[in-house]
């Protein structure tokens, strides 16, 4: 005992999640979730993987093409120790092996003991009972929270009567009477899931199965709930009634969400003790669905004769499993097992494929008790098969909403040192979570998971008060309100992937975030010296150049040359790649002729740069109808801002590229005398320099002639200031208006030109997909985000990094 205990002291670091039957279908699923997700990437949580079968494991490591930082851990569910050392490696445990019954109860007791957060997929609410039973009192001593069902059981139920609350609650101190929730669904149902359904039948003792009336789950009872119905109805005021028939999982998650509510009630009941502080009251008070809550939920049928008829057909389906002991023998027989899901197929081919076609919707109708009563319609949508790929998000988000707060709620990020991590649970969770017990979803995680499921962009919330009993103006506030749970682009990177493979006129918008990795200083940039104490926008306007050509042409002498140094990174070379004829034809398909066109607002020529060094592009490239066929590079590319190496002669019009690092030799000289004057802060002053030194047509040996491009007129640098029209507008909007993909990279899509060209993007029925350092308001409008340095996203997303390998061998890191 000594030696054990002394032993497992010393198996120090914890892992942050660890995943039980990682080699499950699920578990697969979860897998590959949790390893591609924005903060695993960041390296804000660490996750480990566990199974019974050690070459399932590294099956699944191969097959997934997981990370070295992801661990594999030996689990013998049966085995006590085996799963007392899992546990006690983890912060929270994802546990998907069912059925619970069977196997769940160990791995909850050992959380419970170890003070070691849970959550599982569970829909046996016999099961459930158990454990509350069995553990809640401990779990709160030891602060384990331990919450069930938080995939398709019981989240979208769960989460549904839980936003009509708020938003009533929102909308005054109103308590719920009745709570109606419309389920659609369209997908597949796991091995597991009909397993648990078999369990239910036939390894629970009847005397459990009596126990599992309507409040089994919750600490206080409430209203008698309806029973069993062949037909339901949804009448929503100013909507058409919605019938439906009996919901197979009805069972279950009208158990939980009675819980959620019976916590929630027993927190008021709590906060009535004397000395609690009055905002724990409030608290309480506020957070609670009120003594009435009725809740029932149905499954939508398309009219209420199927409604009917799938009730019935359900009622005597199920009597005749239960009591008809040969049906059950065949069913069995050709039941899938649990682990395997409805495709022979690779889960992670899948998913890509036949899942995008799953989703659900739970439509819920609460009803105030007051007189005249309140209607509030919650909606909670989720877009993806909900049996497999959406209850892979849920639980994970769940397990992650213990651990970190969410992406989007999070102005500055929390420390990437998983070491310096302490046990306590991040801000914003629910009272509950931080008592610790055998909780639900919601009463546990509460709006820090719902934020976190509106961030994956799978899942979209609305709730608003509807009807006579909201005003216009209410209405609109109730909706702003809920605003924050409005949908969210979409990080998933296989989806963007399709669309990309699918794209015919691809365009790129990139902003200064583009060079940023590049070390070239932005406008804005107040951490570098260069300028500091200086404001770079008055030497952009042509008024400027008029006053002081001097002081504008030392600025931008000093701009080249702080330019000259920056070179390309790999957010440069993975759009040239993309504008590379043969790997776009690879990377996007499905269409003969895919284009690209890069539209920078960089002046600082490095993407041109990359353009340049690709290899002849030569005939293979896409060309366009209209006959003449520009240069690939400038096909390809407009500098919508201009470019700091090109200038323009004032008076012939003469346009000329030089990488010469002083275009006059004054400006050379200026170079050698500045050198410990404080950068551009006087930049009017310093070495005189006179009208006649500064870049003129023809160059400094220019010789009095006045031929085209040796004029002698006043050069200027080809950029445009600010209230000049950029040069390319027109051809821009040409090709905007084909565009089917925007990429917006380095600059957020809410400012002009982004927001603008966004806009008429997405009119179009075009996608548009920013990948910028920060989320900024607005930002909400894209398809897809992808977050982090663009010479880090990009490559990845495109899936060109062996392409940039091959391309600029000398540039790969080693
Ligand atoms: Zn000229």
């Amino acid at each position: 005992m000594m030696l054990s205990s002394l032993h497992t002291t010393m198996s120090s670091v914890k892992t942050d999640i660890v995943v039980f039957g990682a080699t499950g279908f699920t578990g697969r699923l979860i897998t590959r979730y949790l390893s591609t997700h924005p903060q695993f990437t960041q390296h804000l949580f660490s996750f480990a993987i566990a199974a019974r079968s050690q070459s399932k494991l590294h099956t699944l490591v191969q097959e997934l093409d997981l990370p070295p930082n992801i661990n594999t851990l030996q689990l013998d569910v049966t085995d006590h120790k085996s799963v007392e050392a899992a546990v006690k490696s983890a912060r929270v445990v994802i546990n998907t092996v069912g059925p619970y019954w069977t196997w769940g109860t160990p791995v909850v007791k050992a959380c419970a003991n170890n003070g070691i957060h849970y959550v599982d997929l569970t829909g046996e609410d016999m099961w459930i009972r158990e454990i509350i039973n069995k553990f809640d009192y401990l779990a709160t001593k030891t602060g384990a929270v331990i919450i069930n069902s938080c995939g398709y059981d019981s989240v979208p139920s769960d989460a549904s009567a839980f936003l009509s609350n708020k938003t009533l609650k929102a909308h005054g101190p109103y308590d719920v009477g009745t709570s109606m929730t419309a389920h659609r669904v369209r997908g597949g149902i796991s091995g597991g899931t009909l397993s648990t359904m078999m369990t239910a039948i036939e390894d629970v003792p009847k005397e459990k199965m009596q126990e599992s009336i309507d409040y089994s789950l919750s600490p206080v009872t409430g209203p008698a709930l309806p029973r069993f119905q062949f037909l339901y109805t949804q009448s929503i005021p100013g909507e058409s009634t919605v019938p439906g028939g009996f919901f197979f999982m009805q069972p279950t998650n009208r158990k939980l969400v009675q819980r959620t509510f019976g916590l929630l009630e027993m927190e008021v009941k709590n906060a009535e003790a004397p000395d609690t502080p009055v905002e724990a009251i409030r608290n309480a008070r506020r957070e609670r669905y009120g003594p009435a809550f009725a809740y029932d939920e149905f499954l939508v049928m398309p009219s209420r004769l199927s409604a009917v008829i799938f009730s019935a057909v359900f009622a005597i389906g199920f009597g005749m499993l239960a009591y008809i002991t040969p049906i059950r023998w065949i069913v069995k027989k050709y039941m899938r097992q649990p682990g395997s899901g409805p495709s022979e197929e690779r889960a992670t081919d899948w998913i890509d494929r036949d899942m995008a076609k799953g989703f659900f919707s739970a439509t819920n109708h609460t009803i105030s008790t007051s007189t005249p009563p309140v209607h509030v319609k919650s909606v909670f949508k989720g877009d993806r098969d909900p049996g497999y790929a959406l209850t892979a998000i849920m639980i994970s988000e769940s397990a992650l909403s213990l651990l970190l707060p969410p992406v989007s709620s999070t102005a500055s990020q929390p420390s990437p040192s998983s070491s310096a991590k302490s046990l306590t649970l991040p801000e914003g969770l629910p009272v509950l979570a931080r008592k610790g017990g055998v909780l639900t979803p919601m009463s546990a995680l509460g709006d820090v998971l719902l934020t976190r499921l509106v961030d994956t962009g799978r899942f979209s919330i609305e709730s608003h008060v509807v009807g006579e009993g909201a005003s216009e103006e209410t209405r609109k506030n109730q909706t702003h309100r809920s605003s924050i749970f409005s949908m969210a682009p979409s990080s998933d990177k296989a989806s963007f992937r399709a669309t990309l493979a699918s794209a015919e006129n691809i365009i790129i918008l990139s902003g200064a975030g583009l060079s940023a990795a590049s070390g070239i200083p932005t406008y804005r940039n107040a951490d570098n010296s260069l300028w500091n104490n200086f404001d770079p926008l008055a030497y952009a306007v042509p008024e400027a150049f008029k006053d002081d050509p001097i002081g504008v042409w030392k600025f931008y002498h000093r701009r080249r040359a702080e330019y000259l140094l920056a070179k390309p990174n790999n957010a440069h070379r993975a759009l040239a790649v993309l504008a590379h004829p043969p790997a776009l034809a690879r990377i996007a398909p499905h269409h003969k002729a895919p284009r690209v066109l890069h539209v920078t607002q960089n002046v600082d020529a490095l993407a041109l740069g990359v353009l340049e060094s690709l290899p002849d592009q030569g005939q293979g490239g896409p060309s366009e109808a209209e006959g003449d066929v520009p240069p690939p590079a400038k096909d390809s590319l407009i500098e919508m801002h201009g470019d700091i190496f090109v200038t323009r002669c004032t008076a012939c019009q003469h346009v000329q590229r030089s990488y010469t690092p002083a275009l006059a030799s004054a400006l050379a000289e200026l170079e050698k005398n500045s050198a410990s004057d404080d950068g551009a802060a006087d930049a009017a002053g310093g070495p005189a320099i006179t009208l006649a030194q500064l870049p003129k047509c023809g160059g400094d040996a220019w010789a009095g002639s006045n031929r085209y491009g040796r004029c002698g007129g006043l050069l200027r640098p080809e950029v445009v200031w600010f209230g000049e029209v950029p040069p390319l507008m027109g051809e821009i909007a040409r090709r905007m208006s084909k565009c089917d993909l925007l990429l917006v990279v380095g600059t957020s899509s809410t400012v002009q030109p982004a927001a603008g060209f966004a806009a008429q993007v997405k009119k179009n029925g075009g996608t548009v997909a920013v990948f910028n350092l920060g989320r900024s308001t607005g930002d909400e409008e894209a398809d897809y985000m992808f977050l982090g340095p663009c010479d880090e996203t990009l490559p990845d997303l495109l899936e060109v990094e062996k392409e940039m390998a091959q391309l600029w061998p000398q540039s790969q890191p080693v």
